[in-house]
């Protein structure tokens, strides 16, 4: 006999009976005298409802099987197929972040805090970073999306461009997603980062799309990390004095204005 006992799902025992007593494929009523509600293990979300007792005693798998979490992330990825952290930050870490600078240090640390205590930041506070190319605000976003994905949260790290290009890509289209599907899914993520918020937009309806983004979100209390070359007078032009205001006061504005990694021959810091 074989020493190496194969696991035997409760859900294959159940399927076993259902099959000798010729019950219906289509019933996902439990079948065994278990105790319920039973729950599955997600790697990456942790504990989730597998079973659910309704008020006249009746016990049922629920269906779909698969984590509600995982399947949230793989809807919003087909509404967002574009968008993820880019290849080159995909390393990114808070620990390899090379600080030369005072200023660094303290960023940096805003930055941890912000990863560690983001599910109980309640309100949606953001965060917005400013400075000239070349000084790792890019690396630092990503080390943020890094932890925050570790954590089960949903993270995109996109440019405007992209933004703007998804949304627009529906005003040509009959078929696949509508524009407020898209919205809708870029306000749905846990953590939106947009890079290269600057002042060249395109029409003003594209303005319109990236600011019913922002909108939703904050009404939503989603935290949103802007990175920008911009100045502080430049970032106000560009998003209007409204939407600044509301970003800038529900936010914590981080300078860089330390000298490009680039200039000095560093590597693996992006813009
Ligand atoms: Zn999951």
């Amino acid at each position: 006999m074989n020493t190496q006992t194969k696991h035997i799902s409760v859900r294959d025992l159940a399927e076993d009976i259902r099959r000798r007593h010729g019950l219906p494929q289509s019933s996902n009523v439990a079948l065994l005298p278990d105790r319920h509600p039973q729950y599955r293990l997600c790697e990456r979300h942790g504990r989730y409802p597998a079973s659910r007792i309704y008020a006249d005693g009746t016990v049922r798998y629920i269906m779909p099987a698969d984590c509600p979490r995982c399947r949230h992330e793989r809807h919003l990825a087909t509404l967002l197929d574009r968008a993820a952290i880019p290849l080159r930050y995909q390393h990114c870490d808070l620990d390899n972040y090379q600080i030369l600078y005072p200023a660094q240090q303290a960023v940096v640390d805003v930055c941890q805090r912000f990863a560690t205590e983001f599910t109980k930041n309640q309100d949606g506070r953001g965060l917005i970073l400013l400075g000239p190319p070349g000084t790792g605000k890019n690396h630092l976003a990503a080390a943020i999306a890094q932890k925050l994905l570790a954590q089960g949260q949903t993270v995109l790290q996109t440019t405007v461009w992209e933004l703007i290009d998804r949304i627009r890509e529906t005003w040509r289209r009959e078929e696949g997603p509508s524009e407020r599907a898209v919205i809708e899914a870029f306000a749905a993520v846990d953590l939106l980062i947009l890079d290269e918020i600057g002042k060249q937009y395109g029409s003003d309806g594209e303005r319109v799309s990236l600011f019913a983004v922002l909108d939703s979100r904050y009404r939503d209390c989603r935290p949103t990390i802007l990175l920008s070359n911009e100045t502080l007078a430049g970032l106000e032009s560009t998003l209007g004095a409204a939407t600044f205001d509301r970003l800038c006061h529900h936010g914590t504005l981080l300078q860089c204005p330390w000298p490009s990694y680039r200039r000095q021959g560093g590597q693996n810091h992006g813009a």
